[in-house]
This record gives C-alpha cells, structure tokens and sequence, in this order.
C-alpha cells in the first residue's frame, strides 16, 4: 500500500521527485555531520520519495495522500541547519520546498511584501534594496536559509536587537496543515500564525510569508578591541543602554581572534584581546549620534581602542561568513546558547577554563538578539573522518550546554540533538502547550516525527546525560583524542 502510493506520488510529480539511493541519500544529512554509526541503528533517516511542489495546491495533494495513507513528511529548505530538523528520521516523504521562491506582492504604502515561502534572505534583501527598501531581520545565514525556514526556526539573527524577532514582524502566513487544508493565519486566527514560530516542520507547511519592511537607510560600522573578556560586558550593555539601539551588536573571543589569525583571516592592528562590533543604521541624525555614542564610550574606557572604519566595513561585509573557522578543522563541532546577556562574561570564563580540561581551543563568537538575551556559538576543531575520536568529542557539545545551563542559557533550536535538552529549553506549562498543540494539528504525528516534542527511548535526559558525561571523561583522559 505504502509503496503503491509512493510510486503515483513519484509518476504525478514527474521529474520533480525522486526515489534513486542516491539522490534520497543526500537528503540524509544536513550542515552537521553525525557519523552513521551513532544515527544508523536508531534512525531510518534517508527518505522513501522526495517531492518538489511547485505551489500550495501541490503542497497540499501530497500532504493529504500522505496523511490518509500514514506517510511521515519531513519538509527541507535550505537545509542550513545542524540537528537534524530537516532530516527525517522514520523515512517516508520529504517535501524539499524549494520551488516555493520568489516575490509574490510588495505594499509600499503599507510597507509589507509578500514572499513564497523558500525565497532565500538575500534574495529577498537584494528585492527589497533595489526598490529603496530592506528587511528587518535577517539571519546571517541570509544566502541558503529561506524566509520559512527561519520562521520555523527562532527567527532571531541580524537586525533582531533592534526590530525584535522575525514573527513580531509577520503580518500573515499561508500554511497547509498537515491533512492537506490551506489556511491564511494571522496573530487573530484560531490557530495563530504564531504556532509556527520555531515549529520546525511539525505542524504544516508554509507557503507564503507576508512581512514588515523598512526604508533602506544608510549604516555606519564600528569595532572595537578590548584588552580581554572582563569588560565586554559593561561595554556591550552601555551601547544596549544609549539612546540609539544598534542594529547589530556581536562579539568574538579571544581563542575565535586567534583562530582566524591562523588562518589569515586576522583583523588588521588585532593581536591580541577580543571584538565588539556595532553595526547601526538609520536616519542622518541617527548616525550621527550613533558616532557621538561610541566616541563617548571609547574615550571613557581606556581598556578599549577603536580599529580603523575599514576594519568594521569588512568585518561587516564578511557577516555571512563565519564558517570559514572551520577551515582550519577539517570539521568543527559546537554547541549554540540562547544566554542571558548578563551571563556573558560568567559564561566566557568557565568556558575557557573547560578548555584545556577537554585538551580542545574552545572559541566563542555571539550576536546580541534582544536586549535581555544573547546568542553565543561555542565551538571547537573535530575531524568526522575518525569516528570514535569524534564519537567521544560529540560529549563536549552537552559539556558546552551545561555550562550555558548553568548561567541560565539553554540550547538554541531542538531538532532530534537537542530533543534531551527540552526541560531547560521550555518551562513544563509551555512544553505541554506545545504538545496540545501538536495533538491538535497532527493527531497522526506524521509531520516531521520524532522532532521537538520529546526525546526518543534512547536519548532520554538521564541516560543521554550519564552516556556523553562518561565519553567527556575519556577524553579528558585521553588527552587530544579526535580534536586538534
Ligand atoms: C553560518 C550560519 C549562520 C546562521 N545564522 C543564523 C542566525 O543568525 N539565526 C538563526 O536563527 N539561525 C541561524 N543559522 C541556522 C539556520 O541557517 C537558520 O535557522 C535558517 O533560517 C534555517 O532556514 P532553512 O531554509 O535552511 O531551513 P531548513 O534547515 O531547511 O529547515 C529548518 C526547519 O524548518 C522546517 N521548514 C523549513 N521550511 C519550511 C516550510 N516552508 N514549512 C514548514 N517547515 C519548514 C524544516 O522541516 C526544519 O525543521 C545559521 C546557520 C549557519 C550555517
């Protein structure tokens, strides 16, 4: 039966779909390498079918053919995320969604646009430019991630300090629900747009985003050295508390500094200290006092020089391009924190203590997202081609969470790898609401299963916590193991 309907779906779609090992195989994987020994025996994670829809209808005929015959689908954009999200982990169907692109309606007067929902940022930014106009927000993985999946995701990134997260500034969504139903939801709709806010392709599919826009004004970039971590955080907190909010706030640690340094990629008059760079934009007046803020915090604090404008500028125009530290890998490994800003110098400090306890250079970077809360990237060199040492490096990543944990953070996205994390992720009341929520929408737990919601047998809290805490021993014990 499974099969029949799998192979109509396969003849209808034409070359738009594909059941050939090797093209479903690639759709087994995403930007964070897990090796097939831990995912094999637990997940079935290469696809039966993966289908490309054109339009919502299309979305919508698979999703029903799907949902009456028991096929689990597992919707894919960009792919530019790392726990698995978009992988499915019991087969089936994956809906690649990435034919639903393009421009669908921009509202001048009522400064909104309309998009198909896998239209990429940058293409949506370089849209918006070319009429005078831009995002808000974006994440700085703006080239691969779409407008949908960032909403499936969080939603904070680039601009979100100062225009909040990506659903404050959604206006309405078309989403086909999981039996097939096309709806428009708003924030008054029954359900709400907001449900898919960080549902990650559990609850639907959405096909068209309609959101804010703002004037394209000009930007004025600054970075600033500072002799170590300890006065980051006074810092960053008297820019978050000046009259103008920038529209960008980010750091990069001393050990992330000097990694780039290695590998030629090190900020011209850096070397030594960590970064803070603050990106604004608006009005003339704006930047003008944006200039006045920074002149007085710099010539009040004489632990901290300012680096040339050029420096700024091209730190800024390298914004989609922190993956280049993975140069010096062959792979990186990492552990991404939601962190109360005020934790930030704690967190910093036990980190890099923990290093050299783990025989592995920790190296964090982060962009502030709102003003209570920051986004901070931990990670470390692995190589993925030796399995058991990176097996054993995987503990550190829940040995980065835990020291997260213990300022108050939590990890950033769940996916399957974060499933274990889901009690420091979601206070008990919310995680139930997200639940009902499912169970209303999704009775059958077709829509990409075995994310979010709950752990599976084997990744349970306590036992994944004692089986990685155990690993994180032997590579204290073994020294460098897998990491260089
Ligand atoms: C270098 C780099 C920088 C990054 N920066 C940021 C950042 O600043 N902020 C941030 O939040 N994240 C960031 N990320 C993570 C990731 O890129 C984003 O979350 C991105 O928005 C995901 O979009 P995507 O199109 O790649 O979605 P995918 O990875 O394809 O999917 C993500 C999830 O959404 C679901 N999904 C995708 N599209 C749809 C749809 N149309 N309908 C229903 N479900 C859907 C999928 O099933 C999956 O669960 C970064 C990643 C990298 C590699």
């Amino acid at each position: 039966m499974r099969t029949e309907i799998l192979e109509k779906i396969k003849e209808k779609y034409g070359s738009r779909a594909t059941d050939s090992s090797f093209e479903c195989g690639l759709y087994s994987r995403d930007l964070g390498p897990v090796p097939g020994l831990l995912v094999n025996p637990l997940f079935n994670t290469t696809p039966d079918l993966v289908v490309r829809p054109s339009h919502a209808e299309e979305v919508a005929e698979i999703l029903r053919t799907a949902y009456g015959s028991g096929i689990p689908v597992t919707p894919r954009a960009g792919a530019s995320t790392v726990y698995f999200d978009s992988v499915p982990i019991k087969g089936g169907i994956v809906m690649d969604v990435n034919l639903l692109r393009g421009i669908v309606e921009l509202d001048e007067e009522g400064m909104t646009v309309k998009v198909r929902s896998a239209t990429t940022w940058s293409e949506l930014e370089g849209y918006l430019n070319r009429k005078g106009l831009a995002c808000k927000s974006y994440p700085s993985s703006a080239p691969a991630a779409t407008v949908g999946g960032w909403l499936c995701m969080m939603g904070y990134g680039l601009g979100s300090l100062k225009y909040g997260s990506m659903l404050s500034q959604i206006k309405s969504i078309e989403v086909v629900l999981p039996a097939g139903e096309i709806r428009t939801l708003t924030s008054e709709t029954e359900p709400s747009l907001d449900w898919f806010a960080g549902s990650e392709g559990t609850l639907g599919v959405v096909t068209e985003v309609e959101i804010e826009v703002r004037r394209l004004t000009a930007m004025e970039h600054f970075m600033l050295l500072l002799a170590d971590e300890s006065e980051l955080l006074n810092v960053m907190q008297a820019f978050m508390n000046a009259s103008v909010t920038p529209y960008n706030l980010h750091f990069a640690d001393q050990h992330c500094l000097r990694a780039m340094d290695k590998l030629g990629f090190g900020l011209e008059g850096v070397d030594s200290g960590c970064t803070l760079g603050i990106d604004y934009e608006g009005t003339k007046e704006e930047l003008e006092q944006a200039r006045k803020t920074v002149e007085a915090i710099t010539s009040e604090n004489e632990k901290v020089t300012r680096l040339e404008d050029e420096v700024a500028e091209l730190e800024w125009d390298g914004r989609f391009k922190a993956l280049k530290l993975k140069r010096g890998g062959p792979g990186v490994l990492g552990a991404e924190v939601w962190l109360p800003v005020k934790e930030l110098a704690g967190y910093l400090a036990e980190v890099q203590t923990m290093g050299p306890k783990y025989h592995v250079d920790l190296f964090s970077y982060g962009h502030v997202v709102t003003p209570e809360y920051i986004t901070v990237m931990t990670t470390f060199y692995a190589d993925e081609t030796r399995t058991i040492p990176y097996i054993i490096n995987l503990s550190l990543v829940k040995k980065i969470q835990d020291v997260g944990y213990r300022h108050g953070g939590c990890p950033y996205g769940v996916g399957l790898w974060n499933t274990p994390y889901l009690n420091r992720i979601y206070e008990s009341a919310r995680l139930a609401e997200l639940r009902k929520r499912k169970q209303q929408l999704d009775p059958k737990g077709l829509m990409n299963p075995g994310k979010v919601y709950r752990p599976p047998f084997l990744m349970q809290p306590l036992t994944y916590g004692l089986g990685m805490d155990v690993m994180a021993g032997v590579q204290k014990l073994v020294g460098r193991g897998g990491s260089r």
